[in-house]
Formats: structure tokens, sequence, C-alpha cells
């Protein structure tokens, strides 16, 4: 198979062209795993299967940061997506425990037995099985967490650093969902907190023809807030779990936190 030769050559070329100038590039990866790899800014790649699931690669001085890794059988896909990139992955976050992001981990991890993996502090749990409640904490049954054997070897608060990505701490969509801003290009890493499948829209938030964000979010009040505080991190480019890449957000982003707390009830103050 010679998929990869011309993706790796489709890419070479781009890097030629300006290295800050985003493109896609296509890639075969194994039998039936078709993945597409999309630069989004200098540092800043992501990776799609499916169409609709997305995880990301984070270029640092060291290596590469994956942020959540897939569905299961990702990992050849996103391996091969680094070696493309002439870099190795170091380190793995997960925004959050659903299945769609943390699929991968375990086999990642086994291939990588060097990269080191984090997880927010309170999503943590959910990897294990533990779907207890904290005292003030309430929301809809907690599902889509299959859980992972490999350990943490940190778990993050609000405002912890790994790299480049400062952690912000956004449940909602989970109770312990982190999202990830890069300060070096303002890129926010939102996981579920937001998606862009069909326009910028907040977790919680129920549009029926596109009621993933609400099926499968936990505490929509929760979401609602979170949406209104990554908002106010100005972000320059909102990079999301499903869906694309959008640029200069902030206006689209204004919208999807009023809709948000008008399908809450509750005013924005
Ligand atoms: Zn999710």
């Amino acid at each position: 198979m010679h998929g990869r030769g011309i993706w790796k050559n489709r890419l070479a070329q781009k890097g030629r062209t300006s290295s800050n100038d985003c493109g896609a590039f296509e890639a075969l990866v194994g039998r039936n795993t078709f993945v597409n790899l999309i630069q989004e800014s200098k540092s800043l790649f992501r990776l799609t299967r499916f169409g609709m699931v997305n995880c990301f690669l984070v270029r640092e001085e060291d290596g590469l940061t994956l942020v959540d890794t897939g569905l299961a059988g990702s990992t050849v896909g996103i391996l091969r997506a680094a070696s493309a990139l002439d870099s190795t992955i170091c380190r793995i976050v997960l925004t959050h425990a659903h299945i769609d992001h943390v699929g991968s981990v375990d086999a990642l991890l086994r291939e990588l037995p060097a990269s080191e993996f984090f997880v927010g502090q309170r999503e943590s749990r959910l990897l294990t099985g533990d779907f207890t409640l904290d005292a003030g904490e309430n929301g809809k049954k907690l599902l889509g967490f299959p859980g992972v054997k490999s350990r943490p070897n940190r778990c993050l608060n609000d405002g912890d650093r790994v790299g480049s990505l400062q952690t912000i701490s956004s449940p909602g969509h989970t109770p312990g969902h982190m999202a990830y801003l890069d300060v070096r290009d303002g890129s926010l890493l939102a996981g579920d907190a937001f998606t862009t499948q069909t326009g910028v829209v907040a977790a919680g938030v129920l549009k029926l023809y596109f009621p993933f964000p609400w099926m499968f979010s936990w505490n929509r009040e929760l979401a609602a807030e979170s949406a209104r505080k990554l908002h106010n991190v100005k972000p320059a480019r909102l990079a999301v779990g499903h869906g694309k890449t959008i640029k200069s957000p902030l206006a689209a982003m204004d919208r999807a936190v009023e809709l948000a707390f008008q399908q809450c009830g509750k005013m924005l103050d």
C-alpha cells in the first residue's frame, strides 16, 4: 500500500510552501482505517476518523502532545500521523473520559512506554469506573465511559500546564471535563464543551437535527457556565472533538453561550 507515501510527500510539499499554511492531508493508515490529518496552525494538527471524531497533535520542542485518543482502533493512524510529522508522542492528555476520546489510550501507551499520561483530577475517577458523585454534584446518568487500564502519571487541576497547554476546568459535558489553551497561539482545544459539526454549539444544547451535544452531556447548566468561561478566554481558534476547527470563533461562541443559557432558563449576568 502506498497511501502513506503519498501523504508524506504531500506533507513535505506543503512544508516547502509555508510552515504556517494550513492544509489537509489524507492517509490510508491500515487496512480499514482512514485518517485525515489537517494542519490547523504552526503547531496544531487535527486527526479525524469517520469525518466526525477528532483528536489532536500539538507540536512542542521535545515532541508531540496528543490530546484525546479517538475510538478504539485509532492507534495505527495516530502513530503514523506522528511519524509523518517526523516526531514522537511524548505526552497523552485527555479532555474527558467518553468512549470516543479514550478508546485508544491503553493501546497507545503500550506502544509508547516512555509517554506520560495526564487527565483531569475529577475525570480520573471515571476512567476507573467510579461513577459516584461528590456532594453538590448532580446530572444525568453517566453513560459512555468504558474506563481504561492505564493510570495517569499526573492528575490535572484548573490552571495547570502541560507543555504549552494551560488546563481549563470546564465541567458540564462530563463532571471533570478539561479544555486546553495553547498559550503560544491562542488555540483552544475545547473537547466536547463545544461542537462545530453543525455550527458552533455548546454542550448540553438541544438541536433537533444534531442532538448529540444534548444527549451525551451530563449537566447543561454547568456546561453553559463552562462555555461562557471558555469564551471569556478569548481563543484565537476553537478546536473541538466533533467538527472542524474555527478561526476567530468569538462571535459564534458568544451566540452559542447565549443559546445555552436560554435553554437552561437562566439569565446571563
Ligand atoms: Zn464527550
